[in-house]
């Protein structure tokens, strides 16, 4: 998840956040609106009712982008694909799936359903504002007219064939149907989301350079960020060439090195890290289960005086959802989100209730090593106190 977003509700089962950068989304599309978009030279409107007008069509622009998400979600809910939440932001919507589409199918259904959405609202107000146009007054007409226009638009450039657009997961469906190769279909439609990001940028320069218009900025933007999300995709593609089925279990530390939340600075550092080799601890609760991560950058921030008064959980960053998996998670997709979120340095293997293991970026670079060598991803443990459990209670 981006930082800085806020929780808006939950609709249908699925958590929506929306960035501070939407504010900014907002406010433009309103003063654009305001401004130049609705036809300025009707008389008998203020400048409050424009500004009014401009406000309510730009919330209700950002609704239908929240009704587009929704209807990814709601589809990936029925193909049993968990979905982690939605986040409203600067460049539009962009709904968080936990897991992979089981089949092209469902992979297809998903993606399809963001535009076909958009495509519904789009005809509806096209169609609304047609169908009043004589009635209400054009002020009116004219912002459902935007509204429907728009929606339209968006269908369409969501629909261009390169991930992560929603055309992009179509094409990476039919191909992976053809095929029946998940991972090669992935990269084919992960290029195509490159060549396209680039493709944008040079339309939205050409447009800047030969026409000064702001437009081409915008253009610019789009497919820079495309282009960075395509990377990502194609990176994801390469960590499962690379891991293939391995699970967490075979790559994690097992009984790693633990620092209990309520143990003061000065203990721990005297009693585990001056004995380890470790650079990043997960921080446990009373009942042994991981709530943070503490590095040795965390702990040379307390000062040495400070250091007998200070716990150890109050230094501890938390660890955020995704940080969290348990032993027969796929490898890959713990390496994706390692990389996904460059913050994430420690992933947190909890099974039945308590920390079974933890996976660094150390364990992951390992394990890609041995699987380029042929080897088998092997478990390693680091075999330094304290553990959790005690060793007598862990049965081995
Ligand atoms: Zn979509």
């Amino acid at each position: 998840m981006l930082r800085g977003a806020v929780p808006l509700g939950r609709i249908a089962g699925v958590r929506i956040y929306a960035h501070w950068s939407l504010v900014a989304t907002l406010g433009l599309i309103a003063s654009l609106l305001a401004t130049a978009i609705l036809p300025q030279e009707v008389s008998g409107y203020s400048t409050v009712e424009y500004w009014l007008t401009g406000i309510v069509t730009a919330t209700l622009f950002l609704v239908s982008l929240a009704a587009h998400e929704l209807a990814h979600s709601i589809v990936a809910l029925r193909h049993g694909v968990a979905v982690e939440r939605i986040t409203l932001w600067l460049l539009g919507g962009m709904s968080e799936l936990s897991d992979e589409p089981p089949d092209p199918r469902a992979d297809l259904r998903i993606a399809i359903v963001g535009p076909l959405t958009s495509f519904a609202i789009g005809f509806a107000s096209l169609g609304l504002a047609y169908g009043i146009h004589s009635v209400a007054g054009s002020l009116f007409t004219a912002a459902i007219a935007w509204l429907g226009s728009v929606n339209v638009i968006l269908a369409i450039f969501n629909l261009l064939p390169g991930a992560p657009l929603d055309g992009g997961r179509v094409l990476r469906a039919i191909l992976w149907r053809r095929s029946g190769d998940r991972l090669r279909a992935m990269t084919s439609a992960a290029r195509s989301g490159r060549v396209l990001g680039m493709g944008l940028i040079l339309i939205g320069l050409a447009e800047a350079l030969m026409l000064g218009s702001l437009g081409g900025l915008w253009l610019m933007l789009l497919g820079w960020f495309l282009r960075t999300a395509a990377n990502v995709e194609l990176m994801n593609a390469s960590m499962r060439h690379k891991l293939g089925d391995a699970k967490v279990e075979e790559a994690m530390t097992t009984s790693p090195v633990v620092a209990p939340a309520d143990w003061t600075v000065e203990h721990f550092l005297r009693a585990t890290v001056s004995g380890s080799h470790h650079r990043l601890f997960p921080v446990v609760d009373g009942q042994g289960l991981p709530n943070g991560v503490v590095s040795l950058a965390d702990l040379s921030r307390v000062p040495p005086e400070s250091r007998s008064t200070t716990s150890v959980g109050s230094i501890a960053r938390a660890l955020p959802a995704p940080a969290y998996a348990h032993r027969d998670d796929l490898l890959a997709t713990v390496a994706t989100k390692v990389i996904l979120r460059p913050g994430l340095d420690l992933v947190a293997v909890v099974d039945d209730s308590r920390l079974t293991g933890i996976v660094t970026a150390t364990d992951l670079v390992h394990a890609c090593d041995r699987t380029a060598l042929g080897l088998y991803v092997r478990r390693r443990s680091s075999n330094l106190s304290p553990q959790w459990p005690p060793p007598e209670e862990q049965g081995q």
